[in-house]
């Protein structure tokens, strides 16, 4: 398979959704956040932003993989420019850090 852009985004999507699949399924594989990490560095190389519905499923901060367990989810209202916008924030409790997506 060449390595043109468009197929190591492909991969990015693929490796994310294996590592999901193996926790999920619980074979025992200890490599989930390595493969994570492997993702992001590819993203890293093409120069690609990781879409929101990725941010969704891993912590890009300590690789892991968002679970009801390690992540507190919190829908907070802010005003700017004197409108109210919402924001889910998505607090990793495995390294402390919050990312916050606009919804
Ligand atoms: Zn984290």
């Amino acid at each position: 398979m060449p390595e043109t852009k468009d197929n190591l985004k492909k991969r990015i999507s693929y490796l994310i959704d294996f590592a999901i699949f193996e926790q999920e399924c619980k074979t025992g594989n200890p490599y989930t956040a390595e493969y994570v990490q492997l993702a992001f560095d590819i993203s890293k190389k093409i120069n690609y932003r990781v879409p929101q519905s990725i941010h969704l499923k891993v912590c890009k901060y300590c690789y892991a993989i968002r679970t009801a367990g390690n992540t507190k989810a919190r829908v907070v209202t802010e005003t700017k420019n004197h409108k109210k916008v919402k924001y889910l924030k998505l607090h990793c409790l495995e390294c402390n850090n919050i990312k916050k997506i606009k919804v």
